[in-house]
């Protein structure tokens, strides 16, 4: 439950952060392009988000 949902944030917090940026937050040269990037695959490594679902609702 816990992965699922802070992959999730993490995603939410950090396409606000980038918003704040404007055009800058899209280029590569900033870091925040990167993180934007990088908090997207934990919602695929390591058991999918829909895996992770599956997994919570078994246990339920
Ligand atoms: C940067 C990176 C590093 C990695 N490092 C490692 C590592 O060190 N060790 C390791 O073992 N693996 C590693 N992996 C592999 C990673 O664990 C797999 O990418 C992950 O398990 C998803 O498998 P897949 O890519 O085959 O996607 P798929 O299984 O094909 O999933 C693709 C999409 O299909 C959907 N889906 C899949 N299954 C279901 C389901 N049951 N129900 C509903 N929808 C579903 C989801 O939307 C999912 O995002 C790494 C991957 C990346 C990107």
């Amino acid at each position: 439950m816990a992965k699922y949902w802070v992959a999730d944030q993490a995603c939410i917090v950090a396409d606000r952060c980038l918003q704040l940026f404007g055009g800058y937050g899209y280029m590569k040269e900033y870091p925040i392009a990167h993180l934007f990037a990088d908090t997207r695959v934990p919602r695929i490594l390591a058991g999918a988000n829909e895996v992770m679902k599956e997994l919570v609702a078994r246990s339920l």
